[in-house]
């Protein structure tokens, strides 16, 4: 006796797992403008029918995505075939037409979810999975303190940092924490850009409604984050009404977070009442970490994936992603996705390279610790040889002592490889000069500005 087994597959299962793969391949802002903006419809003709938010939306990602969907969606789900585009107005017509089985075995069920309050935090962003090293910790401290001192500590926290290092996190973690322990917190959380489209329908609205709603969303909530402040920049009546805002709830004590990719007092045309007041709690940021931290981080997420990266894969990466965490994590996430779709893991250098070999190929080369020496050599006027050599007058010491620091924290040279590459120095010195020029760092301006030139420099050859 034969049975035939017809397994449920229902469609937002069917999405959410091409859709957690192509995340894993795709660019983040692709996936995030183009990709996860499609809704699942049906089933029709064995293949999946999405419907795109506009027709541009639909024509772009028939032109460019729309072949990489279906080899993620078929790899996936072989029992489909590909993918049909199609709009709004399409949806009935392909609802009517929409076939309850598939061949190869399968029928289709189709229930949406049921709308719930959503947690509007995203969940995987916590204080646990936020990795701690010297360029964080303060960050990270202070927002654990406030999560758990909401109004009473450092108010406001303001912290700054370029792309990709973690702001938003932060904030989702003090958000996540929130929800879990004290539910009844009234939290709200905006990028503000919606902040400033709220603002602006509020100052245009003369409706009592609208105007009700907007009090009712800033100033009565017992917690107010805006991710990316910055953008207030320029904007005076926007400027005008967020002063009154925070003002507002600042009386009252209730926490305020701000971030920013700039110090307050580094962002240009900003209402110089709003940035004293931005500044008048505590301002931190967050820097680019080091080598060893990054390394971390990769750990942290590839468990979080469930995936065993071994430490080879996760230096090359580190090595090679050194100034955006989010870069390091869509490189991880090709790493991870190779690796499920050849099922040969991706472990050592070489394969890792060969596997990221387009996405990096628009970085011109690898620094390597002789670019290191060469560069710092150039920036005191000295020569490589100086570095490398026995001397050990002032004017060399500290370059010596900055290249060896360089190359400890960019690349992942074995501290008795870089001793023997200048003049066979003991690993100890190697060790001595990196924890100085790490002390320096901290506490003399001048070596942290030469020290970030110089990483500019190398980084962004
Ligand atoms: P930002 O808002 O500063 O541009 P995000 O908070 O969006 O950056 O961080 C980008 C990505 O990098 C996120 O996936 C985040 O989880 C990750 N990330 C950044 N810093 C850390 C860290 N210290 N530990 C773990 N993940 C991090
Ligand atoms: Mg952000």
């Amino acid at each position: 006796m034969v049975y035939i087994i017809k397994t449920m597959i229902n469609i937002n299962d069917i999405w959410k797992t091409t859709l957690d793969e192509l995340s894993k391949l795709m660019q983040v802002v692709t996936f995030e403008v183009w990709i996860e903006k499609l809704e699942p419809v049906c089933i029709y003709d064995n293949k999946l029918v999405l419907c795109a938010p506009t027709v541009i939306a639909k024509r772009t990602i028939e032109n460019k995505h729309q072949d990489t969907i279906d080899e993620v969606l078929v790899a996936v789900h072989p029992q489909l075939s590909g993918t049909v585009i199609i709009t709004e107005d399409q949806k009935d017509e392909y609802l009517n037409m929409q076939e309850s089985v598939i061949e190869g075995g399968g029928f289709v069920i189709n229930d949406k979810p049921a709308q719930s309050v959503k947690n509007p935090f995203t969940e995987r962003y916590t204080f646990d999975t936020f990795v701690k090293g010297k360029s964080n910790e303060m960050a990270y401290e202070a927002a654990k303190t406030v999560a758990q001192n909401l109004g009473t500590k450092f108010n406001p926290l303001f912290i700054y940092a370029g792309v990709g290092l973690g702001k938003t996190h932060l904030l989702n973690a003090i958000g996540n924490f929130i929800v879990k322990n004290q539910p009844k917190t009234k939290v709200v959380y905006v990028n503000s850009e919606t902040m400033i489209n709220d603002i602006i329908n509020y100052i245009r609205s003369s409706s009592n409604e609208d105007q009700n709603a907007f009090r009712d969303k800033y100033r009565s909530c017992d917690v107010l984050m805006v991710d990316d402040i910055q953008f207030l920049s320029g904007k005076t009546s926007t400027q005008e009404v967020f002063f009154h805002i925070f003002n507002d709830l600042y009386q009252q004590d209730k926490q305020i977070i701000l971030t920013s990719d700039k110090a307050p007092n580094e962002i240009p045309t900003l209402d110089e009442r709003i940035r004293t007041r931005f500044a008048s709690g505590l301002t931190l940021d967050i820097q680019i970490p080091d080598l060893e931290t990054r390394v971390s981080i990769l750990h942290s997420k590839a468990l979080q994936e469930k995936f065993n990266l071994s430490d080879d894969v996760a230096f090359y990466i580190a090595e090679n992603a050194t100034t955006n965490v989010r870069e390091m994590e869509g490189l991880l996430k090709k790493i991870i996705f190779y690796s499920s779709l050849t099922n040969h893991i991706i472990d050592t250098r070489e394969l890792a390279q060969e596997a990221l070999k387009d996405s990096l190929s628009d970085k011109k080369g690898t620094i390597d610790a002789i670019d290191i020496v060469e560069t710092v050599a150039k920036y005191y006027k000295l020569s490589a040889q100086d570095l490398f050599g026995q001397r050990r007058t002032k004017n060399i010491v500290e370059p010596r002592m900055i290249a060896i620091y360089l190359i400890n924290e960019l690349l992942s040279m074995p501290l008795a490889a870089i001793g023997d590459m200048f003049g066979g120095r003991d690993h100890s010195t190697i060790i001595h000069a990196r924890n100085k020029i790490t002390d320096d760092i901290r506490e003399d301006k001048r070596i942290k500005i030469v020290v970030a030139d110089l990483k500019n420099m190398l980084l962004n050859r």
